[in-house]
């Protein structure tokens, strides 16, 4: 396997012959093997482009997503060899991977057992074993197409949403550098609930939610659970966990339920981290329930009146903008994309800054730290400053008082933080947005993909 410098040579090299496809295959089975999952995917799909048909670039796309964990688009890669008689067995494994994390285990057998048979050295006795166990999901059909959509009525009790609602102790102050992100996002939800005479006078109303997009852990949640402290708005912050049900019909309702809690604490900040799993383009989903929900979400945003949703601000957060479906970008939905970027050095140093607060502190340089830390995001530096603190303790406990936290603290614990890579989400974007900026929709995001990285 290549080692560091290697694979970055060859990113290079594929980035000066881009239309090079042996290049881009080598380099993206590397990525693979490597485990650069998310920069694996965009390398398939731009090797995919020069060869449409070519079932081993699709074999190597579905496994990055099915180590991913995205099993839908898994298996939209796969299935246009499926149906031709003696496709590639390893196709089979994937789909029967792919198959199982999507709950359809009778059709991941089958798909698993056809293929071993073709080919016995594809056997894996882990992926056999699970696929024996009996089934966890009551929607899973026999065959590998979708199951049947059992949709809601209107008039099935809402459940109880899992979501709970919060009162928010940040407001911007706690939200280090971002000037940018801030202003918008105050123009946007602030301004006209605080000063609703001078929207009426332009004729604007308040409404439209906001999708804050950027590499993961830049401070997306953190940004929203702020906003909402900022306006004293209640907060409700929604995970996948809270929505998606492996019971057919049950996600729209928690759906539902969720934008009812929104809307009995109103003013509330709704927020949904990791959107693309609910809003993923109808074209990438295999399946009818997973397109229905996205039909939900839609017409739980439009409201089923004018004022239904009036002050209930949405906000979303993903890292994957480009897996949305437009349809969420309309007016009055999610009409404004804003870029969260990861932070500069002298954001890092605010960041640290904001994280040491409320510690036991020395004399602190976080400039030296916010120097040694490029490419870290405010989650990593969390992660650096956590560590830090744990170290401190165990030296107090053997002490037997409280020593204060100190800078070389910090800069031992940076050395023992693996960040967030940075780079291979903006490799990512590139590769999906470099040439899709039509619309102007991305305008904020091209400085940053085309900076090195
Ligand atoms: P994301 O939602 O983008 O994945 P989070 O909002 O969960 O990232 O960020 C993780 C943590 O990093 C937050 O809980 C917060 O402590 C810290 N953080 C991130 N960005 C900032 C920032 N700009 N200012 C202060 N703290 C931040």
């Amino acid at each position: 396997m290549l080692d560091d410098a290697g694979l970055q040579a060859l990113r290079e090299a594929a980035r000066l012959s881009p239309d090079n496809l042996p290049l881009r295959r080598h380099l993206a089975d590397q990525l693979l093997s490597k485990g650069y999952l998310a920069e694996a995917e965009a390398e398939f799909r731009a090797a995919l482009v020069l060869a449409p048909k070519d079932p081993d670039i699709s074999a190597g796309l579905a496994e990055a997503f099915v180590r991913q964990s995205s099993f839908g688009p898994a298996l939209s890669a796969l299935e246009p060899f499926l149906g031709t008689p003696g496709y590639p067995p390893r196709l089979g494994v994937l789909a029967a991977r792919a198959l199982l994390g999507e709950g359809e285990t009778a059709a991941a057998a089958h798909r698993y057992h056809d293929a071993v048979t073709r080919d016995p050295s594809l056997a894996d006795p882990a992926l056999a074993a699970r696929l024996a166990a009996p089934p966890p999901t009551p929607y899973g059909n026999a065959s590998t197409g979708g199951a049947a959509y059992d949709a809601p009525s209107p008039a099935t009790p809402s459940p109880e949403p899992s979501a709970e609602v919060e009162r928010s102790r940040f407001t911007f102050e706690d939200v280090a550098g971002m000037e940018a992100v801030k202003e918008a996002l105050k123009v946007k939800l602030l301004l006209p609930i605080q000063q609703p005479e001078l929207f009426a006078a332009f004729g604007k109303r308040a409404g439209g939610g906001v999708l804050l997009y950027g590499p993961p852990g830049a401070g997306k949640t953190h940004l929203a659970r702020a906003a909402a402290g900022e306006l004293g708005a209640s907060f409700v912050n929604v995970g996948l966990a809270d929505i998606l049900d492996m019971y057919v019909g049950s996600s729209e309702r928690n759906l539902r339920a969720t934008f009812d809690l929104a809307r009995r604490n109103r003013p509330c900040v709704l927020f949904f981290d990791e959107v693309d799993a609910l809003a993923a383009r109808r074209s990438d989903m295999r399946q009818a329930h997973s397109r229905q929900i996205v039909n939900q979400f839609l017409a739980e945003l439009d409201g089923v009146d004018q004022d239904a949703n009036e002050g209930v601000l949405v906000l979303a957060a993903t890292n994957a903008p480009w897996y949305i479906d437009v349809a969420f970008r309309r007016p009055g939905r999610f009409d404004q994309l804003v870029f969260v970027p990861p932070p500069d050095a002298s954001a890092r140093a605010a960041i640290l800054r904001i994280l040491c607060r409320d510690k036991p502190i020395a004399e602190m340089d976080f400039g030296a730290v916010a120097r040694v830390t490029e490419h870290f995001v405010g989650a990593d530096l969390k992660g650096v400053v956590d560590r830090a603190v744990e170290a401190k303790l165990q030296q107090s406990i053997s002490a037997g008082r409280a020593i204060p936290l100190s800078t070389p603290d910090l800069l031992t614990a940076a050395k023992s933080v693996r960040p967030t890579s940075v780079r291979e989400w903006m490799a990512t974007a590139r590769n999906y947005v470099m040439h899709a900026n039509d619309s102007g929709a991305w305008d904020e995001l091209m400085p940053w993909i085309k900076a090195k990285w």
